[in-house]
């Protein structure tokens, strides 16, 4: 299942996409183009904008009730009546999939206190930005324990 976010609900498409989710994140307010990316791409598309007309929406899409990110993700999880199955695979910058990496291949790309810590890294190959187990990750898994349970 892929997902478009728009403008509104940018920090769900993060937390979808540390779930493991390809989610796209539309950042500027064209309803046009958000609409033609959905149909393009056959996503779903995910708003929380009450004035798009419903009869606009692509069929499936989801207007997401809450203003909290965890029942947003929550919503979004029941909706589709989904178990995350592969979280941490994807970048949270740019929803590209992760690639192992090294620890030979990030020294000198991470803290050095990371470096002697870890020995399972990811990298993305489109921004470069480089994963490892470490805090935002464990916050993550306290959340999608509360999720699950
Ligand atoms: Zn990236």
């Amino acid at each position: 299942m892929r997902f478009l976010a728009d403008a509104m609900v940018g920090r769900l498409a993060k937390w979808l996409r540390a779930l493991g989710y390809d989610t796209l994140y539309h950042r500027d307010g064209d309803d046009a183009a958000l609409l033609a990316t959905a149909a393009a791409e056959g996503r779903v598309l995910l708003t929380r904008d009450t004035r798009l007309p419903r009869g606009d929406l692509p069929a499936g899409s989801l207007l997401i009730r809450s203003d909290r990110v965890e029942d947003q993700i929550r919503e979004v999880l029941r909706a589709f009546d989904l178990r995350p199955t592969s979280p941490g695979t994807r970048c949270l910058r740019c929803n590209t999939l992760l690639a192992p990496v090294s620890r030979e291949g990030v020294a000198g790309r991470v803290p050095d206190f990371v470096l002697t810590r870890y020995t399972a890294f990811r990298t993305c190959p489109l921004c470069r930005r480089i994963y490892w187990p470490g805090t935002h990750r464990r916050r993550m898994g306290e959340v999608l324990a509360r999720l699950c349970g």
